[in-house]
């Protein structure tokens, strides 16, 4: 395996980390440095000023504003953005109702969603976890019964990450539920989220923040236009797109960044404290681990298929990404015990922000698919077992 980039990625990493560091306002990539939360605006700045340069659905065929890169290029992007602290593009838009359209869509609902998705002047959020539902998603509930050109839909999602920024939401529905396979009568729609009868309520999260909701359906009319595929071909889809979901999930970009500021944060001599240089250097050694492994998934990911070691991302990007979380509460020590203290207090931000930074990201291990369950794919699909 060469280790080198060539000298046109070379040039490619460079030309990516100029546009980054210079094209993106400093107020936003400041949020992104302190771990502060980002606003809805800030988020929706960002994403635009990406996709006025053809950088924020790279992944997307090239009809609708797609690149053609290839998989090493994509990489590049993605970690020269989290290490220039610029915000993913929302990866509901970019990387999952975005490609279903594109994939699976209409002609009429590729040229209705797709511009509009790349943009963020929809934002979309994700209804597919019900109470009883997350891992085992096939046993969802939320109905939809075919009433002439509509869809009557009632029924519950949770844990809707943003929804309430949300405009539309694109829900797995269960439009038969006689089906003899429970994955065999499930369809994916798009439902405005401003039609009568969907109701957002927010779920406080451990840190104190307002991520998650639960979004409730009653009697909500949605236009069989918007159906996506063939009505009961959701479990294909669903698929699918959690495939695309788990592409790019290791966050080495990310977790070096902290790394490193981390190192700022406490200074020259507190790393020269031998248990402090050990921890961070087996934290150092996993990284370029997940790194090479990341290089690896990529190189041998075909035609745009997710490999299945993404798996093997997911489940060591999501415990690394907690361990550094928990280095920093270490490192911050008492001042960790101060979130609630304000910007005149003496405990500086990084230390404030390092708890409810380390509770945010237990999260991590759960959502994308449970770690639990990427050990079970890795076990059959890798590991054969
Ligand atoms: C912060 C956050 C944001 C989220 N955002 C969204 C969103 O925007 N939209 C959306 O649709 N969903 C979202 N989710 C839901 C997420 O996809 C589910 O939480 C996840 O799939 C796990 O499902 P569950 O919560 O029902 O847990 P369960 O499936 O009930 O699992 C509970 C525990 O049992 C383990 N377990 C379950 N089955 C097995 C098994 N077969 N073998 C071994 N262990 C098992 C799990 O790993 C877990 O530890 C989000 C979740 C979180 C935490």
């Amino acid at each position: 395996m060469r280790l080198e980039l060539s000298a046109e990625d070379a040039a490619f990493r460079e030309e990516m980390r100029t546009f980054f560091t210079t094209q993106v306002p400093q107020s936003i990539r400041d949020t992104v440095a302190a771990r502060e939360e980002l606003s809805k605006e800030q988020i929706v700045e960002s994403q635009r000023i990406l996709n006025a340069a053809g950088l924020a659905v790279p992944g997307w065929p090239v009809e609708w504003g797609g690149q053609d890169w290839t998989p090493l290029q994509r990489h590049i992007w993605h970690e020269e953005m989290q290490s220039a602290c610029v915000p993913l593009p929302l990866a509901f838009n970019a990387s999952m109702v975005g490609p279903v359209i594109a994939a699976y869509g209409t002609q009429e609902q590729k040229e209705t969603f797709l511009p509009q998705t790349a943009n963020l002047d929809i934002w979309w959020s994700q209804g597919f976890s019900e109470p009883d539902a997350g891992s085992d998603l096939a046993g969802l509930r939320c109905a939809a019964v075919r009433d002439g050109d509509e869809y009557v839909v009632n029924g519950q999602k949770t844990w809707t990450t943003l929804g309430q920024y949300g405009d539309w939401i694109f829900n797995l529905v269960r439009t038969n539920p006689e089906a003899e396979k429970k994955q065999a009568g499930i369809s994916f729609l798009l439902i405005d989220m401003t039609t009568p009868g969907v109701e957002v309520r927010p779920i406080e999260l451990i840190d104190g923040g307002h991520e998650v909701n639960e979004v409730w359906f009653t009697d909500v009319r949605v236009p069989a236009a918007n159906l996506v595929g063939a009505e009961n071909q959701g479990w294909d889809i669903a698929k699918f797109l959690l495939g695309n979901e788990r592409v790019g999930v290791a966050p080495v970009g990310a977790v070096k960044r902290v790394l490193a500021h981390a190192k700022e944060w406490v200074g020259e001599e507190t790393l020269r404290d031998p248990l402090v240089a050990a921890r961070f250097a087996a934290i150092e050694n996993e990284l370029l681990a997940l790194e090479l492994t990341a290089l690896r998934v990529v190189a041998h990911s075909a035609d745009g298929k997710p490999h299945p070691a993404s798996s093997v991302l997911k489940l060591k990007g999501s415990e690394l990404q907690q361990e550094v979380s928990d280095l920093v509460v270490e490192l911050a020590g008492p001042g960790s015990l101060a979130s609630g203290a304000g910007d005149d207090s003496g405990v500086p931000g990084w230390a404030r922000v390092a708890t409810p930074a380390y509770l945010n990201l237990r999260k991590a291990s759960i959502y994308g698919g449970s770690n639990e369950i990427q050990r079970q794919i890795i076990a059959r699909t890798i590991l054969g077992l």
